[in-house]
């Protein structure tokens, strides 16, 4: 299959999705917080919405595994923030209304199926309130493997005179990356690891994310001498895709052992990368499960790499 269709889809709809969290961010926005405690604005409910409306009119019958769910904001207390979401989206899509796009929201709401489609509205939230790095992820999996990636990184530096940077792979088709803004689509390589000094790695900003003591350790030996780049949010699978750095460790933190990730939080990055001619697996070295539901249960931390270092990774870490 060429998932062209699919592919096509997908990078509008991160393209849009992206526009409106830009927007949100030039306005400051503020933060809330969910249940589990973790962060959410209103770009992220936006951003669900406008790609699950995407999905839904193109794919009609493809369950979408997205991370956010308009239980929340559909109760009372929350009227102002539907408001508020309602206007950002009405900028793109006039006709919206917060009673539909609260159903967009929660066409997210499907289950890990044989194809499906998991979503990221806004990865790195944390990252977004900082006014650092975030992105839009967006990928279509099917019999547990990722076929299609699409992560948008708006505040990515790039190719292009603006920031942004958007970043696309097909299976078996290659990677690319192109500015958000409109122009050249380039192919994209992993780095070589011939010279060994030159090589980067990158980590979360986030602390608690990770465990960067074990991370620095790893990567030192693994031949690599220069200290981390931390960044938040998939961009850093974009950074190891276009060859700007040749690991991304993510280890169990010590704070949080029984922590399992999440599915939207790796599957379009993930493409980009193995497209890209880089690997990915767990710590163990066990490729990352897709096809069982939304925490992937069976594997802990994620490295990923040019390739060619990372055997040499994995033997550290045992
Ligand atoms: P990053 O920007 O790479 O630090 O990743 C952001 C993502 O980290 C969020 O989307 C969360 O799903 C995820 N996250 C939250 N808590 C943890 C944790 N304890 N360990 C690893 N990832 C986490
Ligand atoms: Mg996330």
């Amino acid at each position: 299959m060429s998932y062209d269709r699919e592919k096509q889809v997908a990078i509008s709809a991160a393209i849009v999705a992206a526009r409106l969290c830009q927007q949100v961010r030039r306005d400051i926005p503020v933060a809330m917080e969910k249940k589990d405690k973790s962060p959410v604005t209103v770009a992220d409910y936006g951003s669900q919405a406008v790609i699950c409306k995407a999905l839904g009119e193109a794919f009609p019958h493809d369950p979408v595994v997205g991370e956010e769910d308009a239980t929340e904001l559909r109760q009372l207390e929350m009227v102002e923030t539907s408001i508020s979401v309602a206007n950002y989206v009405q900028e793109l899509i006039p006709e919206a209304t917060p009673e539909q796009i609260a159903a967009w929201i929660d066409r997210g709401n499907g289950t890990v199926s044989p194809r499906y489609w998991t979503l990221d509205p806004i990865d790195g939230t944390k990252g977004f309130l900082r006014q650092d790095q975030y992105a839009v992820a967006i990928a279509l999996v099917e019999d547990g493997q990722v076929k299609v990636g699409v992560m948008a990184c708006p505040a990515l530096p790039g190719s292009g005179p603006e920031p942004g940077m958007l970043f696309v792979a097909v299976r078996g088709q290659g990677a690319t990356m192109m500015p958000l803004a409109g122009g050249q689509e380039q192919k994209i390589r992993v780095v070589q690891a011939d010279d060994l000094a030159s090589l980067r790695f990158v980590e979360s900003v986030e602390s608690a994310h990770g465990d960067q003591s074990r991370q620095n350790r790893v990567a030192q030996a693994a031949g690599i001498t220069q200290p981390s780049v931390r960044v938040d949010s998939q961009a850093k699978y974009g950074i190891v895709a276009s060859g700007q750095a040749a690991l991304y460790l993510r280890l169990p933190s010590p704070k949080h052992p029984d922590y399992r990730e999440n599915i939207w939080d790796h599957a379009a990055g993930a493409i980009v990368v193995e497209e890209a001619g880089g690997r990915v697996t767990d710590m163990l070295g066990l490729p990352l499960n897709f096809a069982d539901g939304v925490k992937m249960m069976h594997n802990r931390g994620v490295v990923v790499s040019n390739g060619t270092i990372h055997d040499r990774v994995l033997a550290a870490l045992q």
